[in-house]
């Protein structure tokens, strides 16, 4: 683990949260990217070293508009950059951490990520990311 790299907010309207966001942290969205795979819009902001990613589902039966729909907008998921994703998924699956997907996906902002379900860790959804390099 080399740092928390973001924290993941779900939201219903990015048009709404964009502009919201930008007012609490002052400072602009830098990037807004789909994600098709997650069926995803998101936005990010950065403040020092950790980014804010704004989650907005581009459908009904999405996985963000499920979690909105149980818990209500707000914190969905924290992000730990890693160095290696394949050896620190292999390390989190010894320790008995459930992964979500047990190759690493394409996410946003160039990482490939892995999820470890939330009911072996204290409830909170936790992402592994690795930057892709060239
Ligand atoms: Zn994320």
């Amino acid at each position: 683990m080399i740092r928390t790299e973001h924290i993941g907010i779900a939201v219903k309207d990015l048009s709404l949260s964009i502009p919201l966001f930008e007012k609490l942290l002052a400072s602009p969205c830098y990037k807004k990217e789909t994600v098709e795979s997650e069926h995803v819009q998101t936005a990010f902001f950065k403040k020092g070293d950790t980014k804010i990613e704004l989650l907005e589902s581009l459908t009904p039966d999405g996985v963000i508009a499920k979690f909105i729909e149980k818990k209500g907008e707000g914190m969905h998921h924290i992000a730990f950059e890693v160095e290696d994703i394949e050896v620190e998924m292999k390390r989190m699956a010894e320790e008995g951490f459930q992964l979500l997907n047990q190759t690493p996906k394409k996410g946003a902002d160039n990482k490939l990520v892995c999820f470890l379900h939330p009911k072996t860790t204290n409830g909170i959804l936790i992402e592994l990311c690795q930057e892709i390099k060239p």
